[in-house]
């Protein structure tokens, strides 16, 4: 059997939502394909407040408000000896109600999402396992996929969008995965119950503790008096001494006297998770026919948050230019140069904050002292405001560490020779 539609979405995480939400909303003909059963599980909590406006355009922000989520105004940071930073608090920076965020359970904010782009029209089927993308001669044409009951069907698209996340279903089949050779870190983490919080408008902090050298720790309030707490490092400084993910992350605990504190009041919960192969992008984030986003596009380092506010973004960015695409009725790989180019202008900068982050030359405070009138130029960065010149902020950071060259993949996989998206 095969049905046609102007979109195939696979993937119903916040990408894959955000594009099939707004492709729906213009009237167009989209299917979201997605292997779990909502609410599944999934890590990475923390919102960045930047989140806001792509959730402002799907419709989103009066069900946040309504929501149970804690609310987060700021962030702040715990040296390796255990002391915590004045909060930064994001309205100190900007005068929006986008200056409060949220730290999101994402089983319920994904599912929040993806009932969203059901209700602007998109067809949602759960438990479908994408397995095979159709077409010949290079053009994409739709996907194949299974259901849960094992039955196999075809969706035919006009443009099939891949947002499968870090399964990464087009860069996988494709071999177009470019590792971050130096963000080459793995994260294991947890969740707690009854772990101390902050009191009063710090209760939803997001904080960062700083292990001595070596890695960092996140620790992000949620509903329920549960805290998800993981840290990041190099895996051969983790792996050192164990293998079992309990006994490392105890060990680690007892490295910052913050972090100890804290979950000293509380109850682990459930499993110790990992995940390696932190950062990479795509060579490519598009073909004939094919448009990928989210994480199934690129990943970067988790210590900013990141990730969920690119998903969003970039979901409603490769919405506009499918939409642009149908219209003009050619979904040719050149048609998604400038989706190419804005993405990883948006990665870029956020990844050379990263790399400064775990630069040891590099020290923010140091940084703001030298460069004050730079705050602003760097908190942008910090709450996801990409879309602004970052060459003043990124030229000082560059007098005391290195800062990388924009990588030069991730244009659209063109068959006549054309300019690069993001060189
Ligand atoms: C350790 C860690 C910590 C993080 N912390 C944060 C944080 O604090 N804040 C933040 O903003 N981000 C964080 N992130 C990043 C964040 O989790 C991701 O960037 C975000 O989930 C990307 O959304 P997405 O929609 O691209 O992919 P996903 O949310 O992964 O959604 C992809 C969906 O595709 C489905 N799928 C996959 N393959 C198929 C298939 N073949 N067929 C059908 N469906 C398929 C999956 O089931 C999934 O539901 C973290 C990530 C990690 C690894």
């Amino acid at each position: 059997m095969s049905a046609r539609y102007d979109a195939a979405v696979i993937g119903g995480g916040p990408a894959g939502s955000a594009a099939a939400a707004l492709l729906a909303e213009k009237g167009r003909r989209v299917v979201v394909l997605e292997r779990e059963t909502f609410p599944r599980y999934h890590v990475g909590e923390s919102l960045l407040p930047y989140c806001y406006f792509p959730l402002a355009r799907l419709g989103m922000i009066d069900k946040m408000k309504a929501s149970r989520f804690p609310k987060k105004y700021s962030v702040q940071f715990v040296s390796p000896g255990g002391r915590q930073s004045v909060p930064f608090y994001f309205h100190q920076h900007f005068d929006h109600e986008a200056a409060m965020t949220w730290q999101v359970p994402r089983g319920e904010f994904d599912a929040m999402l993806l009932d969203n782009a059901r209700e602007k029209g998109a067809e949602v089927r759960l438990g479908w396992n994408a397995r095979e993308l159709l077409g010949s001669g290079g053009v994409v044409t739709g996907v194949r996929a299974t259901g849960s009951a094992g039955e196999s069907r075809e969706f035919r698209a006009a443009v099939t969008i891949d947002a499968t996340g870090r399964d990464a279903f087009a860069v996988s089949r494709n071999g177009w995965r470019v590792r971050d050779a130096y963000l080459n870190k793995i994260a294991i983490w947890t969740y707690y119950r009854g772990a101390l919080r902050d009191p009063g408008i710090d209760e939803g902090a997001t904080t960062v503790a700083f292990v001595p050298d070596k890695g960092w720790f996140w620790y992000i309030p949620l509903p329920d008096d549960m805290v998800s707490v993981g840290i990041v490092a190099e895996k051969d400084y983790l792996y050192s001494g164990s293998r079992d993910l309990e006994t490392i992350f105890q060990r680690e605990i007892r490295n910052n006297k913050w972090v100890e504190e804290h979950l000293a009041a509380g109850r682990q919960e459930g499993a110790h998770h990992v995940t390696g192969e932190f950062s990479y992008r795509s060579r490519h984030c598009a073909s004939d026919g094919l448009v990928l986003t989210g994480d199934a596009f690129s990943f970067l380092d988790p210590v900013f948050s990141s990730g969920v506010f690119l998903a969003l973004h970039g979901g409603a960015l490769a919405a506009d230019a499918v939409d642009a695409a149908l219209s003009a009725n050619d979904v040719s790989a050149e048609r998604f140069s400038d989706y190419g180019a804005n993405l990883c202008a948006s990665i870029e900068a956020m990844r050379k904050l990263v790399y400064a982050f775990y630069d040891p030359n590099f020290n923010f405070k140091a940084f703001l002292m030298d460069f004050p009138h730079l705050k602003g130029d760097l908190t942008d960065c910090l709450i996801g405001n990409l879309s602004r010149d970052f060459d003043p902020l990124f030229s000082a950071m560059a007098k005391y560490a290195p800062v990388p060259a924009p990588v030069p993949h991730g244009a659209p996989l063109i068959r006549q020779p054309a300019a690069a998206a993001c060189s």
